[in-house]
């Protein structure tokens, strides 16, 4: 077994940068008991993203229906979905105040409509309590599903659909097992067409063993499938037993991306070491006329 890479010193936990609403934000958190992804995955934006009002939150429950082995999230047989859930959320947007929420979940293969009706249910509750809050939902590939889930998403549409490729296509079978990168695609196409004024937005990981121009391959691919934002960032291995990071990409390669990306149509791309893919969501959608 080779030993892991060395971090490179760009590769740091931000500390003491944290500003604005952060402290209020956090505090009330721990009142309210409640839980983001932001602090669970211990998420090195934390103090910017709470800072500026953003935050991101988990539905569904934490065990997916999946196995992807650069994930941290539990595997399973899932709870069927909290009815309470969407308001119990709409709730905690409206006491946190929060500008912009992103809306995510772990894959449901267990439902027949991958859960697409619980994060109808969300938006509609979101949007009824917090009216000016901005809305990204990070979701999942509905794949096999893909009709239904197209159908009933249109229910109560968010601001920014945001849909991860994650890698390049030749390392699909081996980190995204039950993915497929053309379905990914064209679930992003489909939903652009039949829901126009939504923006769509993608992100990828690197350091899984890709090269830059599979990477600049897959921005094309976004762009075809008319995709209009992006996020690049590095991979971190959770632990030993994920994949390992096959190489630590140097800042002045995520600003070619960013580059490239902005040559290649895209209204956002944020790409840079530290980059998940609802980092500066608020930024981005900014400047993409969203928010
Ligand atoms: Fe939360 Fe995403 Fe910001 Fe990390 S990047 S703190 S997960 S909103
Ligand atoms: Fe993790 Fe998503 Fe894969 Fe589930 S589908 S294991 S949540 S990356």
């Amino acid at each position: 077994v080779a030993e892991p890479l060395r971090k490179p010193e760009w590769i740091r936990v931000k500390a003491g940068n944290s500003a604005g609403r952060f402290g209020e934000i956090k505090s009330m958190l721990r009142e309210k008991k409640l839980h983001t992804v932001c602090e669970e995955a211990t998420c090195p934006n934390i103090g910017e993203c709470f800072g500026r009002g953003t935050a991101t939150f988990m539905i569904l429950g934490d065990i997916c229906t999946r196995r992807c082995p650069f994930c941290d999230v539990g595997h399973g047989q899932p709870l069927p979905p909290n009815p309470d859930e969407p308001r119990e959320l709409a709730e905690s947007v409206a006491a946190l105040k929060l500008r912009y929420v992103v809306i995510t979940s772990v894959d449901r293969d267990d439902l027949r409509d991958g859960g697409a009706q619980h994060f109808v249910d969300v938006i509609s509750n979101v949007r009824e309590l917090s009216p000016t809050t901005t809305i990204e939902t990070l979701v999942p590939d509905f794949r096999g599903r893909m009709d239904v889930a197209l159908d009933v998403l249109g229910g109560a549409l968010p601001d920014v659909l945001n849909h991860n490729l994650e890698t390049v296509p030749r390392l699909y079978k081996q980190a995204r097992p039950g993915a497929d990168y053309q379905h990914s695609l064209d679930f992003l196409k489909q939903f652009k067409a039949r829901y126009p004024n939504v923006s769509t937005k993608s992100g990828l990981m690197v350091g899984l063993g890709e090269t830059d121009e599979e990477i600049l391959d897959v921005m094309r691919d976004l762009r075809a499938h008319d995709v209009e934002m992006l996020t690049i960032g590095q991979y971190l291995a959770p632990s030993g037993h994920h994949l390992p990071v096959t190489r630590y990409v140097h800042p002045d390669v995520f600003k070619m991306y960013e580059e490239e990306a902005k040559k290649m149509g895209f209204t956002g791309a944020a790409c840079a070491p530290m980059v998940r893919s609802s980092y500066w969501a608020d930024q981005q959608a900014h400047s993409a006329g969203v928010a």
